[in-house]
């Protein structure tokens, strides 16, 4: 690979993209990829550009992370992140927090600064005042249009379909830096009128995430409870492990979630070389990578 060294790729949720959001979503993953590659351009680590990269997703309205995210039965925002390093394979997440506008910003400091990979709801929210993290007022996570949605579905009793056609954007990156550490991350609210307290694959080290420097680095995003049956951040970064190709090994996922546990979602990935691989089964995925000659794919 010529220049740049590094390798990033992003995505904003495998969903049911209207063409009306196309716009948005390209947006919010272009300027991912510019938080991140900065950050990788110069000279920072893999998990910095992860982490820039999805705060600035986390705080795009656009999609189901941080402020925006979807409502949970009781009218809620409940977040879930983690990231992980390649390197050491550590891991930091979070679940089921209400208090925290940047999710992904706690797990890390969990990974980096505490014995333990997962903390949830408020013990979650007592390591982040303990560390001096500022909690926010859950009120300031949620956006009308949500508020709308969450009224809309009440009223017609939470009906499947209604969900399906709502259903958008967990966020997530993996970014190989200049040292070759590869790092991955995910965050999302969530499925729509979620249980209080569902957690989802994103949270999930080998499910909604995995990084290991002699494999790759995965996020996922999708029907969380068929992509745990998977566990296929895991079962990704396995083949490419054993040799599969980058968009060999997404696709090989995506076949295994529609027929083992019939679901649908999708991946983005980078193989320990940074190669990146991407596939979904729904109609959109908004994703992006940087190329080699140091532009941007977009996509949808
Ligand atoms: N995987 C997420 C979850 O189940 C949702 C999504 O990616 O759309 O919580």
């Amino acid at each position: 690979m010529n220049s740049p060294t590094f390798s990033l790729i992003v995505h904003g949720g495998a969903w049911n993209i209207p063409d009306a959001a196309v716009a948005d979503c390209r947006a919010g993953i272009r300027r991912a990829l510019e938080a991140g590659r900065d950050v990788l351009a110069r000279g920072g680590s893999a998990i910095d550009a992860v982490e820039a990269a999805i705060v600035v997703l986390e705080d795009d309205v656009t999609f189901d992370a941080g402020i925006g995210s979807h409502l949970n039965r009781d009218g809620r925002v409940q977040l879930d992140a983690i990231v992980m390093d390649g390197a050491t394979l550590d891991a930091g997440a979070v679940a089921a927090v209400e208090r925290i506008r940047n999710p992904i910003r706690l797990a890390r400091k969990i990974m980096e600064s505490s014995e333990h990979v997962l903390l949830v709801a408020a013990g979650a929210e007592l390591f982040a005042e303990e560390n001096g993290f500022p909690l926010c007022d859950p009120a300031e996570l949620t956006i009308d249009r949500e508020r709308a949605a969450w009224q809309r579905c009440k009223s017609e009793n939470h009906s499947p379909e209604f969900h399906f056609g709502h259903k958008h954007g967990t966020v997530g990156a993996v970014a190989l830096d200049a040292r070759g550490k590869i790092a991955a991350g995910t965050s999302t609210g969530g499925t729509c009128c979620k249980f209080p307290g569902r957690v989802g694959d994103a949270p999930l080290v080998g499910c909604g995430c995995y990084a290991d420097a002699q494999a790759g680095g995965v996020s996922c995003t999708g029907h969380g409870e068929s992509i745990m049956k998977i566990v296929m951040a895991k079962t990704a970064a396995d083949l490419l492990r054993s040799g599969a190709q980058s968009q060999d090994a997404a696709q090989e996922c995506i076949r295994l979630l529609d027929r083992r546990a019939h679901g649908a979602g999708g991946l983005i990935l980078l193989d320990r070389s940074g190669k990146p691989g991407a596939a979904f089964s729904t109609s959109r995925m908004a994703y992006g990578y940087l190329k080699p000659a140091g532009s941007f794919f977009i996509a949808p």
